[in-house]
């Protein structure tokens, strides 16, 4: 066996081997909460070593396809009990590497492996229809099959959970993979991929290479040996790699950004619906596609909840993850940070009023992060850029309104659609909410930010190429139907 990591160092996973770059050269991945602590540098990777990983993962899908589900699904049960004994160490990491709080780096942990599992079930459930021929001496149904070689690229703000959700179905369906992940996030993910080798998956299944988005995820895009791309990550990137699949004829599924609403109906349970804004909204420091950054209010509950959200937001201690007693960590990177800022700046140009966040943030040892404070904008209009742009960071804009229809027609009034909330206790609000929303994921009476890993998950308008991950609806994207026909 070869290691993935000296003096730091993590190689590159290709056809079963931990190999450098031809490069020779690494990229330098830091701890968020503290910029002068290095985590682990990974490979800077090249073409090159793109070319080997396609090639690996090419050669072993000939036999994986030949497994049954059944023996597909059994390496995925392994791998989660292997990734089971190592969930404090990969948790840990990926504190150390984005700065969310190891209670959700954790969770996280804990769901990729759930997600392991539940794809390895999935290798024996049904995969085609019986449809009745017109002629009835034969028999007519549908089935699967893999797409080949499947590329995943993927973002830094869910490190464990994404690559998992987006392999994991790819194996059990009977593609390989080769990965590139976040550069942002990349030690992690090699951790991820050392659970994969350990667990015994046969050379070239999963293949890993890192580097940077313009020459590894562009790689992915035009590879023509690759005949599958997921992608989770920014509109722009993701319209790059939709464009440059369309046009050599891939199958591609981008899920991508979003500026989620919540509404709150005069009827709402006020506490719960504040409960859920400050989780949904400042939990991982804002960071999640599905965070709620709009919060749409009725008139006359107004005034109530925003004095108990402003009173719910300075119990919020900020600080490294890692350390007990901390409830939202630093941004990201130095980036989120500025965007942030950025942002503030904005809002007050713009003429909304901040009324929570946007000092410097100096807490006992926080000069070395990249922390901001929570930040809540009263008096935003639905033009405004703080109502209109994804930020990713802890950034609420309150949006005062006079009735639920009012409410609906602002909610909409953005180009994404990824999910959306209502706080109401009457049932016809609920219906048209259901009815009206449009967004991937609506949920009522709770978060803007839950997702269940065995139900569909995917956005409207700007936030997907109209696919759905997750839950069976995986099987749509990692497989091709096939007809078949046959006379006795
Ligand atoms: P990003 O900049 O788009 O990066 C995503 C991935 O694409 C990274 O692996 C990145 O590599 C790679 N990449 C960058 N440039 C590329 C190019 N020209 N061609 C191919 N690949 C390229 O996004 P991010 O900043 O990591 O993540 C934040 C975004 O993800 C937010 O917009 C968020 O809403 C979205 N997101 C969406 C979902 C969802 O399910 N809808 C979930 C999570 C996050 P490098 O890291 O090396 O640059
Ligand atoms: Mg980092």
């Amino acid at each position: 066996m070869t290691v993935s990591t000296q003096n730091n160092t993590y190689s590159n996973f290709i056809g079963g081997q931990w190999v450098s770059s031809s490069s020779g050269d690494v990229i330098k991945s830091i701890n968020p909460a503290n910029r002068n602590e290095v985590v682990g540098y990974v490979q800077n990777s090249t073409k090159e070593d793109l070319e080997h990983a396609v090639a690996a993962a090419k050669k072993a899908q000939i036999k994986w396809k030949e497994l049954s589900g059944a023996a597909r699904g059994q390496y995925l049960y392994n791998v989660a009990n292997v990734m089971e004994k190592h969930l404090d160490e990969i948790a840990e990491c990926a504190t150390r590497e984005m700065g969310k709080t190891l209670g959700e780096t954790k969770g996280e942990t804990a769901r990729g492996i759930a997600i392991l599992r539940y794809y390895a079930g999935e290798g024996m459930r049904k995969v085609g229809d019986v449809i009745p021929s017109t002629d009835n001496e034969a028999l007519m149904f549908t089935t699967r099959v893999p797409l080949g070689v499947v590329g995943v690229i993927t973002p830094w703000n869910f490190p464990i959970a994404i690559p998992i959700w987006k392999v994991a179905p790819a194996l059990i369906y009977g593609n390989t993979v080769v990965i590139k992940p976040a550069t942002e996030t990349a030690v992690t993910c090699a951790k991820i991929v050392e659970c994969f080798e350990e667990a015994g998956l046969p050379a070239g299944v999963i293949n890993m290479v890192t580097g940077t988005g313009s020459v590894i995820g562009q790689g992915i895009a035009d590879h023509s040996d690759i005949n599958g791309i997921t992608f989770t990550g920014s509109n722009g990137v993701g319209k790059r790699i939709g464009q440059a699949a369309l046009a050599r004829g891939a199958k591609y599924q981008l899920e991508m950004g979003g500026k989620n609403p919540v509404i709150v109906a005069a009827d709402a349970d006020i506490d719960l619906a504040v409960e859920a804004t400050i989780s949904g909204a400042f939990r991982s420091t804002g960071q999640k596609c599905t965070a709620t950054s709009r919060v749409i209010v009725q008139s006359e509950v107004y005034e109530i909840f925003k004095e108990k959200l402003l009173e719910k937001t300075r119990e919020i201690t900020i600080g490294d993850g890692l350390k007990e007693g901390i409830w939202m960590g630093p941004c990201a990177n130095e980036s989120q940070f500025e965007t942030v800022l950025s942002y503030i700046k904005k809002g007050i140009d713009e003429g909304a009023s901040l009324i929570y966040g946007g000092e410097e943030f100096l807490g006992s040892d926080c000069e070395n992060g990249f922390y901001v404070q929570p930040v809540i904008f009263d008096n935003v209009k639905t033009n405004m850029s703080i109502a209109q742009e994804e930020i990713f960071g802890p950034f609420i804009a309150l949006i005062k309104v006079d009735s639920v229809k009012e409410a609906l027609e602002i909610a909409n009034d953005v180009q994404y659609g990824l999910s959306a909330s209502i706080f109401t206790t009457n049932i016809s609000h609920m219906l048209s909410f259901i009815n009206n929303m449009d967004a991937g994921l609506v949920r009522i009476n709770a978060e803007s930010a839950g997702v269940e890993l065995q139900a569909p998950f995917g956005g409207m308008k700007q936030s997907s190429s109209h696919s759905r991950e997750q839950g069976e609806a995986a099987k749509e994207f990692f497989t091709s139907i096939k007809t078949v026909f046959i006379k006795g």
